[in-house]
């Protein structure tokens, strides 16, 4: 396990020493301190975006493959060294072996895909009233401020970090300041070694106010947030009057719908699975179990069983399947929605009980559509489960969300469900599978209370971290009336 950033942050080519201070990263499973970073703080916010305004203007006019070489190197490293990142994943973020492997494997092929992604074509040749050559183009919006979250913190912040870089912008990257190390300073590591050059990469550890002092840095355009609605929304506030570029991918509370047809044994072990991976710490995690009536019974009983045969644990343990929730402030408001829920009327039918940060998985039946763990992000091991009569009604209690970010629809007739599809307001709908998916090469966004601005994934990533520009070029001076 390298540590060649203790008490460091990443700016100008290397680690170097923050003004900002230090700070302790804590193992939640333990909460034993297994690093000290580096704090940023504004004035290495100034420092990192004179670098990358610098270095941003080279690496654009490089020739691309310098670019595509640089996003290869990073994907071989990491497709043959997952521990580089996993050994982080798993107790600076609580992750369980299987979560941390996953992503460790999504970062590789973000990284494969910003390679492709380096040589695609940028633009379409228009056809044009005059007789001239008509192109529209994109090219790089210079600095890309990225704030990223906590609970998979190493795609979420290479998700935006790698298409940026690949396309020929510098970054400045805020990560959680629980998961600095798999969040930035690993995936900074990573990129140095396969060649990135110096100045365009900025790892800045720091709080909200970091994240804050970014979004209004006046040489910083474009801003790639993900994280809560309610930060999202102050983001927003504050890039308006500014006018910059913002994607905000943002919470979700998001529906498995199993309609009558569907093999109750194999939803029950997808409805467990979208609600408990990763301690229900994923924006796409399932929050609302919506069953028909008759199969809800064998439902909720298959899910509870597997609630109750689930391993909690530190992740460091690999017979644990899951770990802690990140801190004791998460914890309390899992727990607190919980027994609000129950106190409104929900059955608890597993789980409902905790041990230091360790929930257990939680199933509750019978959740009247106001209690809060139906009608709330909860961000916990929890499965709210209720019952429908009509598909109607279940399309009405899906789109009744404040949120739109991923649907499932299990069913032994996915052609119904792909009609269905279209009455549902989502950034993804999975047939026949649970929410919880992500693949670099599909456009990921949320909708409603769930995002807004640019997607990720290939090709979308053009209009997410590039400008559009028209050109156009004629052989002679058009000539006016006057
Ligand atoms: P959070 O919004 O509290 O923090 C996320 C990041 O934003 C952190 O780096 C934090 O320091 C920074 N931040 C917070 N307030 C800020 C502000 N005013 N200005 C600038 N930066 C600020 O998020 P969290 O609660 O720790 O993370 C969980 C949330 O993230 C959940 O709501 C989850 O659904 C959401 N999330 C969304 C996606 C997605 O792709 N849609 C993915 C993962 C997580």
């Amino acid at each position: 396990m390298t540590t060649i950033w203790a008490e460091k942050i990443y700016t100008g080519g290397g680690f170097v020493a923050s003004v900002g201070g230090v700070l302790e990263v804590e193992a939640p499973a333990t909460g034993e301190v297994i690093a000290k970073v580096g704090l940023a703080n504004p004035a290495d916010l100034e420092a990192a975006v004179a670098a990358a305004q610098a270095a941003q203007r080279e690496w654009a006019a490089l020739p691309y493959t310098q670019r595509a070489a640089v996003m290869a190197r990073a994907s071989a490293i990491l497709q043959e060294n997952p521990e580089r990142l996993t050994e982080w994943l798993v107790p600076e973020s609580g992750s369980g072996a299987g979560k941390a492997a996953f992503e460790a494997g999504l970062v590789a092929s973000e990284f494969a895909e910003g390679a492709a992604l380096a040589s695609q074509p940028y633009g379409q040749l228009l056809r044009s009233m005059k007789p001239r050559t008509s192109i529209g183009r994109y090219i790089p919006v210079g600095v890309v401020g990225v704030i990223s979250p906590f609970n998979f913190p190493a795609i979420l912040s290479a998700r935006s970090v790698v298409p940026a870089l690949a396309l020929g912008n510098a970054v400045i990257l805020k990560p959680d300041p629980r998961t600095p190390i798999a969040g930035g300073l690993i995936l900074a590591e990573i990129l140095a070694e396969s060649g990135l050059p110096d100045g365009l990469l900025h790892v800045l550890p720091g709080g909200a106010d970091v994240g804050a002092a970014l979004v209004a840095h006046p040489a910083v355009p474009c801003i790639s947030f993900t994280g809560s609605t309610a930060a999202g929304r102050k983001i927003g506030e504050a890039a308006a009057p500014l006018l910059k570029k913002v994607h905000l991918e943002l919470g979700g509370n998001n529906a498995l719908l199993v309609l009558p047809d569907a093999d109750v044994d194999a939803a029950a072990s997808a409805g467990a699975w979208g609600s408990f991976l990763h301690q229900g710490q994923i924006c796409m995690t399932t929050g609302r179990h919506l069953v028909h009536r008759s199969l809800v019974e064998e439902y909720t009983a298959k899910l509870a069983a597997s609630a109750e045969r689930i391993t909690v644990g530190d992740p460091t343990n690999p017979e644990n399947a899951l770990g802690p929730i990140i801190d004791a402030a998460q914890l309390a408001k899992v727990d607190g929605i919980v027994q609000e829920s129950v106190a409104a009327g929900a059955k608890l039918e597993a789980g409902g009980t905790y041990d230091g940060l360790f929930y257990r998985p939680t199933v509750l039946s019978n959740v009247p559509h106001d209690a809060p763990a139906f009608a709330q992000e909860i961000f916990g091991p929890v499965a709210p489960i209720t019952v429908y009569d009509t598909v109607d009604e279940a399309i009405d209690i899906i789109n009744s969300s404040e949120y739109g970010l991923s649907v499932s629809v299990l069913t032994g007739n996915p052609y119904r469900a792909f009609e269905l599809a279209d009455r549902i307001q989502s950034g993804a709908v999975h047939i026949n599978d649970q929410t919880v998916d992500d693949e670099a090469v599909a456009p990921f966004g949320g909708t409603k209370a769930s995002g807004s601005g640019g997607h990720f994934g290939s090709s979308v990533n053009l209009d997410t971290f590039c400008d559009l520009q028209w050109v156009t070029m004629q052989a002679d001076i058009e000539r006016y009336p006057f």
